[in-house]
């Protein structure tokens, strides 16, 4: 008799509510996670990504085995690999943390039907945000679409609560199972090994980030978002620390937030303009400009360095990605859409939410998006944030030999971009 603790993106003993109470479960927990054939036969075997959950893993399964456990691995389709799960174990309750993107919910709503109807209790738990779901809406239930009033729910609702519970599962981990269940190799999973180190936390100076952040060679960004991403830190711990020592940190978290929660009422942002207003323009989305963007070499210096920094890193600072998605869309007359799924595949921060909500804004059609007729000038973006070039020729190392010219003027870019929206903005 056992009770399963299904790990997802959750990937840490520490702080993890949803293990913390399958702990308090009076039968044995075995600490489990699946590969999803689902999502993996859709990633290049090499995926970074996929790396940085195995290394998680094995840091997992290091201190698991302190406690004489095990995590056990298994990959397939999630719902047979948990048809084969109930065949192999007699198993009692399983516990996990909730996952609220689209499929997600989808999956888990199958996986809790199959165990109901085995009689086994499951239990789903809040864990990879403060408020989830409809937590934060306004006074008649709706939910926020714009930022600055959720935010300021949010702040209200946190200082109101006592201060973020620790979940501390330290006390009850000799309820681990005991038995030793194989931790699969690379190899035998079938992945080549990642050449992503897990990214060093830049925490020391973020007392500054209000005034720093914007600077992409002055790199004082905290580089957490992969490890938000797949919960090898908690949120709560971190917001605690936020809230004390940088309001404007803290206010990058809550954009973390309202944007997921703009993907849990409205799914259809995944796919389509959040204004529908906005359905009516007319992209020019010609491949090769696309290409050009994509391997950096549009002749614009910010934007160049930024696409270069992505395909060598998974990773482009913030201040850059508005730059590259702004000329996408602008610029180019590129739907949203490609960049969007250009970046998903290629972030190794890549969270739906945040891509899809942050490209949306980006584009004009987003919920408390930029406004249409805003349109980014690179060359001055660069003078503003990147004055000395320092960042640029990190990525361009050619820049000083003289660099090529752009692809698009931007006097003539601007102007067709803006007579574009205007013909395509439903009234
Ligand atoms: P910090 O500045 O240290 O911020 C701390 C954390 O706050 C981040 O790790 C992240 O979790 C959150 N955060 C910060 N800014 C935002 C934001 N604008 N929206 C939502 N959350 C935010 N972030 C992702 O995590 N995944 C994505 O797929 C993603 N795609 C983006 C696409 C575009 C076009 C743009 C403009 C932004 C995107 N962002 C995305 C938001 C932001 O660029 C990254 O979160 C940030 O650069 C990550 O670096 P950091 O951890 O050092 O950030």
């Amino acid at each position: 008799e056992i009770t399963f603790f299904w790990f997802r993106r959750d990937l840490r003993l520490e702080d993890n509510v949803g293990l913390f109470f399958a702990l308090q479960s009076k039968f044995p927990v075995v600490p489990l996670f699946i590969f999803d054939l689902a999502i993996l036969d859709n990633l290049p075997k090499d995926d970074p990504r996929v790396g940085f959950i195995h290394e998680s893993l094995a840091k997992i399964n290091q201190q698991l085995e302190e406690l004489g456990s095990a995590i056990l691995i298994k990959k397939g389709k999630t719902q047979e690999v948990w048809g084969q799960l109930l065949q192999e174990f007699d198993v009692k309750e399983v516990y996990f943390n909730k996952d609220y993107e689209p499929y997600a919910i989808t999956r888990d709503m199958a996986i809790v039907a199959l165990l109901k109807s085995k009689n086994i209790s499951s239990f789903a738990y809040k864990d990879q945000v403060i408020f989830e779901e409809k937590e934060i809406s306004k006074s008649d239930g709706l939910p926020y679409t714009v930022y600055t009033p959720y935010k300021n729910k949010w702040l209200e609702k946190y200082n109101s609560i006592a201060p973020a519970a620790e979940y501390d599962a330290s006390n009850t981990f000799f309820n681990f199972h005991k038995g030793h269940f194989a931790f699969p190799s690379l190899g035998q999973i079938g992945f080549e090994e990642s050449a992503i180190k897990v990214i060093p936390h830049n925490l020391k100076n973020i007392g500054n980030y209000h005034e720093t952040r914007d600077f992409p060679a002055l790199d004082t960004t905290s580089h957490l978002s992969p490890h938000l991403r797949f919960g090898t830190v908690s949120i709560r711990k971190l917001v605690n620390w936020a809230a004390r020592k940088n309001q404007v940190f803290l206010s990058e978290l809550i954009w973390r937030e309202f944007f997921m929660q703009i993907l849990f009422s409205f799914p259809k942002v995944v796919s389509h303009n959040f204004k529908s207003a906005y359905d009516g323009i007319q992209w020019r989305n010609d491949e090769e400009d696309f290409k050009r963007w994509c391997s950096g070499t549009t002749g614009y210096p910010m934007v160049d360095a930024g696409m270069r920094e992505l395909n060598a890193t998974g990773y482009m600072h913030n201040r850059v990605r508005m730059v590259v998605a702004s000329f996408l869309c602008k610029h180019l007359l590129i739907n949203w859409q490609w960049g969007e799924a250009y970046f998903a595949q290629k972030l190794l921060d890549f969270e739906l939410s945040a891509n899809v909500g942050n490209w949306q804004w980006a584009a004009g059609t987003g919920c408390d998006a930029a406004p249409y007729f805003r349109v980014f000038n690179p060359e001055i973006q660069q003078k503003k944030f990147d004055e000395k070039g320092i960042y640029i020729r990190k990525w361009i190392p050619e820049f000083d030999l003289g660099y090529g010219a752009p692809m698009v003027d931007h006097a003539f870019a601007r102007d067709r971009a803006i007579a574009t929206y205007k013909a395509g903005i439903l009234k």
